[in-house]
């Protein structure tokens, strides 16, 4: 079955973790495809001054020269939040029930699943593939550890179902994190070699993340 994979982020900006991620994700688990799929801001969190055409552009400057990853802006059009759901049912729609789709994030992501717009229709419409970060357990009890007991899956299912299972997969995670970038920049200090060059010649043109608050 053709396999599908979509790994959503702010990419506020994209680096060197993200990418690494989901490049081995698609090489290691077979996928077809692998979308990196920016997601527009709530307003409360946007942050003044990198609007949401800065974060698209940064990923494409970034995966210019990987024709392996594609980027996926469907989030990027719509007006006002967008979820999850929202997004993998307008896919599902476009692709239909032969297809497989998996939905990739971090452990951290995953445990924070319940407090999603209707997120216990995500595992129907598609799979999702949880990249287990260090620092991070499995929880024992509660919403997350259900979802787990009743659709945890291997690898395999990946391609044999479009949707339905719950696949962990532990993969050393670069120590970047967006958040380390926006900081070192607005303290005068370099991120190079976290990102791609080109990504932070971008940042530097358009002078980006000057502030902490931005
Ligand atoms: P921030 O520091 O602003 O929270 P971030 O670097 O964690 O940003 P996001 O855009 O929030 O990046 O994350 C998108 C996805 O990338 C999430 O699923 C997250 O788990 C994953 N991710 C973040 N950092 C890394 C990394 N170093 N390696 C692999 N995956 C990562």
């Amino acid at each position: 079955m053709r396999a599908i994979a979509l790994f959503g982020g702010t990419f506020n900006p994209v680096h060197f973790g993200h990418l690494r991620m989901a490049l081995e994700l698609k090489e290691t688990l077979g996928f077809d495809e692998m979308r990196l799929l920016p997601s527009h801001q709530p307003a409360h969190r946007a942050q003044p001054g990198v609007t949401a055409n800065a974060r698209r552009d940064m990923l494409a400057l970034a995966l210019e020269h990987c024709p392996a990853l594609q980027l996926d802006e469907r989030e990027l059009q719509r007006q006002g939040p967008t979820y999850t759901v929202d997004t993998l049912q307008a896919l599902r729609a476009e692709l239909g029930n032969q297809v497989s789709i998996s939905f990739c994030m971090g452990l951290d992501s995953l445990l924070g699943l319940p407090g999603w717009h209707r997120w216990q229709q995500l595992i129907r419409l598609a799979h999702l593939v949880v990249v287990t970060r260090p620092g991070w357990q499995l929880p024992e009890q509660g919403p997350v550890a259900e979802l787990l007991a009743a659709h945890r899956g291997d690898v395999d299912t990946l391609k044999q179902q479009a949707a339905g299972s719950l696949v962990l997969r532990e993969q050393t995670l670069l120590p970047i994190s967006a958040t380390e970038i926006r900081s070192l920049i607005a303290s005068n200090r370099s991120p190079r070699y976290l990102l791609p060059e080109r990504v932070l010649d971008y940042i530097q043109t358009h002078q980006l993340y000057k502030s902490e608050n931005q």
